[in-house]
């Protein structure tokens, strides 16, 4: 029963946190780790000056030395899976600052160059998914077709990666069967599982598709923290459709699950990249999103709570994960940060933040 929400979760929101490895330039500049994991489920943040550890607790620690395939596994991933094949929303999405792994985590390491494939071991959460998927696509008993859309938001607007016209920003409409949609986003539909796996190929290969076109058309611009900073959140949905005999009627649309992974804009503060004018307004609107985003998340999930009203009207990221957040839904938040001393105050606010969802 839909109406009913996934049964046996202890909550809709689980949150796990990776570690990402010092990188060369932080280990070149001699800097220490700030960071300590504990068993499977803890980290001590070990604050300069000798203070006392603080302590965080997740769902899941993954510290630095865990694979792409031991994260696929600890998020459990095949669960949200499962439940989209029975027609619930999911959402998988990475949170942290700038250069901590996001990107990394859900779709693996950025290829070295064109047609130069990168090793299905360093595949990202988001391609293990789609294999996955795929293989139980094919075991099941009623003809399934899977779609895709693309999209990001950047300063409050949201544009089609996959639309080869202008990209002019499309409106997030809401009605009383689909809930928040956009209007006018291209929707692929994989005709077969080669298509699909062609697809996930082109993505792991970074070939220039349309569909890596997208990838590389996401906006970024030389922030001082990182060349590549990604200041839009981007938002990659798998629908799932299972066409049974009752749905043969064209005009009723087939019921589905989806299944939605988001690549956060950095979280850092605007203080911390030496912003000013636009770039300054268009971090209040990156922030606009994530705050309300983090609202969200925290009435949601607080018992006490007493109105029964979430605020999802307040930004269009939250607007596209209502669904998946609120009743009908599960959502996994995979909080990234750098092991690195020099980054503390920001990895304070994302595990803050992290420990605020759960
Ligand atoms: P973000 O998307 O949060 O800005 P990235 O995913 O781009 O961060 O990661 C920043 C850099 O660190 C990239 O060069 C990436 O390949 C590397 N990196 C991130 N996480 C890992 C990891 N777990 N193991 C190895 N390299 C990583
Ligand atoms: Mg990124």
């Amino acid at each position: 029963n839909l109406d009913q929400g996934p049964e046996g979760l202890e909550t809709p929101i689980q949150v796990v946190l990776r570690v990402r490895p010092m990188s060369t330039a932080e280990l070149r500049r001699g800097e220490q780790s700030a960071l300590r994991c504990s068993g499977t489920r803890t980290l001590h943040v070990r604050p300069p000056g000798g203070a006392q550890d603080v302590v965080f607790r997740f769902s899941a620690v993954l510290d630095a030395s865990r694979t792409q395939e031991d994260v696929f596994q600890a998020c459990g991933v095949r669960r949200l899976g499962e439940l989209a094949l029975r027609g619930f929303s999911c959402t998988v999405f990475t949170f942290g600052q700038t250069g901590s792994g996001k990107t990394y985590t859900l779709t693996g390491p950025r290829p070295q160059g064109e047609g130069v494939p990168v090793p299905p071991s360093l595949a990202g959460i988001m391609q293990r998914t789609f294999t996955w998927l795929l293989e139980q696509v094919q075991h099941l008993g009623t003809p399934t077709t899977l779609h895709a859309s693309y999209l990001e938001i950047y300063n409050e607007k949201v544009r089609d990666l996959l639309s080869s016209g202008s990209p002019r920003p499309l409106p997030v409409r809401w009605n009383k069967t689909r809930g928040f949609y956009v209007e006018q986003l291209r929707v692929v539909e994989f005709g077969s599982l080669g298509a699909l796996m062609e697809l996930l190929q082109m993505v792991r290969s970074g070939s220039r598709s349309f569909f890596s076109l997208g990838l590389s058309r996401r906006r970024s611009s030389a922030h001082t923290l990182n060349q590549t900073s990604s200041r839009s959140h981007a938002l990659l949905t798998l629908y799932i459709n299972h066409h049974t005999m009752s749905h043969m009627d064209p005009r009723v649309p087939p019921a589905g699950g989806k299944l939605c992974f988001v690549d956060l804009a950095g979280s850092e503060k605007v203080a911390a990249t030496g912003s000013r004018g636009e770039l300054m307004l268009e971090a209040n609107s990156i922030n606009r999103s994530l705050l309300a985003l983090g609202h969200c998340i925290s009435l949601l999930l607080d018992p006490h709570r007493k109105q029964s009203h979430i605020p999802f009207r307040d930004s269009k990221l939250t607007k596209l994960l209502a669904d998946s957040l609120g009743g009908r839904g599960v959502t996994l938040m995979v909080a990234c940060v750098s092991p690195s001393v020099q980054c503390l105050p920001e990895t304070l606010s994302t595990l803050r933040y992290a420990s605020r969802a759960q």
